[in-house]
């Protein structure tokens, strides 16, 4: 288990560099943008900037306008390496999701960017970092310290995927 404090410094990175993101570079991070049309003032030259933008970077972008809302996908580049980065993540779900329920937490996702994500527990304030690129970096309360809640932990989205059905 990671460092309490490297931890807390990577959680204060990661959560800066998410803010300071813009719309493209949110699009190269996770290959896709996808927002209400009023969250955007005008949807045709919110499309025409992420368009500018990749071909500045000589990226392949689809953008698109349907049913109030509007959205850019990358196109296809990245792929196998976006497919290595889901198995890695989903290796590190496997490890970590199972401690947190050890620890009587009920976990979700709260944030994920890449390699790195930011887990919560549905009914306390703990969290967990996964950082499953390098390592992977593990650490947080949510799978070192008990939930204070007694009664067991509800199943989440997480545990779904996660832990195989109890026979
Ligand atoms: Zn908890």
């Amino acid at each position: 288990m990671a460092d309490p404090v490297e931890i807390r410094q990577r959680i204060g990175r990661l959560l800066e560099r998410v803010k300071r993101r813009d719309d493209y570079g949110t699009l190269l991070a996770t290959g896709q943008v996808v927002l209400k049309i009023d969250e955007v003032d005008d949807p045709e030259a919110w499309r025409a900037a992420i368009r500018r933008d990749a071909r500045a970077d000589r990226i392949k972008v689809r953008t698109g306008q349907t049913e109030g809302i509007v959205w850019a996908l990358l196109h296809e580049a990245g792929k196998t390496s976006r497919s290595e980065e889901f198995h890695r993540y989903n290796r590190v779900l496997e490890l970590v999701v199972p401690r947190a329920v050890e620890h009587h937490h009920e976990p979700l996702v709260a944030l994920r960017d890449g390699d790195e994500a930011l887990f919560t527990c549905q009914r306390c304030d703990s969290l967990g970092y996964v950082d499953a690129a390098c390592g992977p970096v593990i650490g947080g309360s949510l799978f070192e310290d008990d939930c204070p809640h007694e009664e067991p932990p509800e199943d989440t989205t997480l545990t779904w995927f996660t832990i195989p059905p109890r026979p």
